[in-house]
């Protein structure tokens, strides 16, 4: 209560802004699918509006809309034919969803470690870890920050590996000026619920490959091979359609995409320069040339220059009124129960329990990762948040860690 650390008031003196997502734009698509006679996503008005919208925005010839950025990941790696044991290098900081397409395809992922300032891939790591059973990198644009992209294209030439990009957090980032999905072999998207747009679950994979990108259909809809008109499945392959009401809200929300990227990455941006130079604080760095779409925005502190431990200086500035987690990334992926016990498939791990991979994630051990999740602070941003409000938070926060300090 009197505790002298503590600001009397809070400094950031209005609530969380919250954007409203969806209206009108969203509710003629819906009217206009209810009058269709069907809602199946194939050749589906809604669906085709989908993919022109996308397009506007991402210069790919092929590309899948569907159920999920889980199954648009998954349709991607299926794409690449994997044989049990193959490897797929992947970072530990991400959603399940990145990591579930290569298991039920066999693979093993491998963790290769990240780089200590943007929290993406470390290409040095990747290529320490590249055996003869690597067969793709997943490039994962966390938070909205793109990859390092010059370097993972390299590698995979050199090596002939398959670059797969995961853009669920990324939407609208841009590589030195190309949208992040359009480098790779593949690009996923997520427009579940949480993303910067939404239809409540959906996904997008694409591809400008021509070895993949005519099967990506077949992949998410039970090799059915709907544009030879067959029912002749050759391979095994799951169900991820979309359908048309989720494909009308996508579209919808595919318009406000460039407005919400452009309010987003003012946030982060200023946000960036307001703490510039705050001691004790370590800022997410973006490369030049880059667009960082502020999924979330992530801070790292140097605990050493304060008394208290994270939770307490999370908890100062909470009562600051600054929106802010330091549990949203609770552990490296591979510290996950499914990956410590290689509890894949009822308590077993076939590729290994058949001998074609000697992986034990217990004996894995990311170090730049885990430091990242040990002092990182997590703060929200949304297309909502104007200048004023930045630039509250980050007078309360150099506010609040000015107190803290040593
Ligand atoms: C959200 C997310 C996914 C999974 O997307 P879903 O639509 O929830 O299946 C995959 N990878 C990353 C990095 C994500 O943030």
């Amino acid at each position: 209560m009197n505790n002298p650390t503590l600001p009397a008031l809070p400094l950031v003196d209005e609530p969380l802004p919250q954007p409203k997502r969806f209206g009108a734009v969203e509710l003629e698509r819906l009217t206009a699918m209810v009058q269709q006679t069907s809602m199946f996503y194939w050749k589906g008005p809604q669906t085709t509006a989908l993919v022109d919208e996308f397009r506007r925005h991402h210069p790919l010839k092929y590309c899948l809309p569907c159920s999920s950025g889980t199954a648009a990941l998954h349709v991607a790696v299926s794409s690449l034919r994997l044989q049990p044991g193959d490897e797929v290098i992947v970072p530990p900081i991400s959603d399940m969803g990145t990591y579930i397409g290569v298991l039920y395809q066999q693979g093993v992922p491998v963790f290769a470690d990240v780089d200590p300032r943007t929290y993406t891939l470390d290409p040095a790591d990747v290529r320490r870890l590249i055996t003869a059973k690597t067969r793709a990198i997943m490039a994962v644009h966390l938070a909205g920050n793109p990859c390092d992209m010059a370097a993972l294209t390299a590698i995979a030439r050199e090596h002939k590996l398959a670059l797969i990009e995961d853009c669920a957090q990324s939407w609208g980032a841009c590589w030195q000026g190309r949208p992040v999905g359009t480098i790779g072999d593949f690009g996923c998207y997520s427009l579940n619920d949480f993303k910067h747009i939404g239809c409540g679950d959906g996904g997008i994979v694409g591809s400008n490959n021509d070895r993949y990108g005519p099967g990506l259909n077949n992949w998410a809809d039970k090799d059915y091979g709907r544009t030879e008109g067959g029912r002749d499945p050759e391979t095994l392959a799951p169900n991820y359609r979309i359908s048309e009401p989720q494909a009308a809200v996508a579209a919808a929300q595919m318009t406000k995409l460039p407005d919400i990227v452009a309010r987003r990455n003012r946030a982060g941006e200023l946000l960036t320069q307001r703490l510039a130079g705050t001691p004790g604080v370590l800022l997410p760095v973006v490369r030049p040339g880059d667009t960082h779409s502020y999924w979330f925005y992530m801070l790292r502190l140097e605990l050493t220059r304060f008394a208290q431990p994270r939770a307490e200086i999370a908890a100062a500035l909470t009562a600051a009124g600054v929106a802010c987690s330091v549990l949203l990334v609770r552990k490296a992926a591979y510290r996950w129960p499914v990956f410590q016990n290689h509890n894949i498939f009822g308590g077993t791990w076939p590729a290994r329990d058949a001998g074609l991979t000697t992986m034990d994630y217990r004996t894995v051990n990311c170090p730049t990762t885990e430091a990242i999740i040990d002092d990182c602070v997590k703060l929200p941003i949304n297309e909502a948040m104007t200048d004023a409000y930045i630039e509250k938070v980050a007078r309360a926060i150099r506010t609040v860690l000015k107190r803290l300090e040593k």
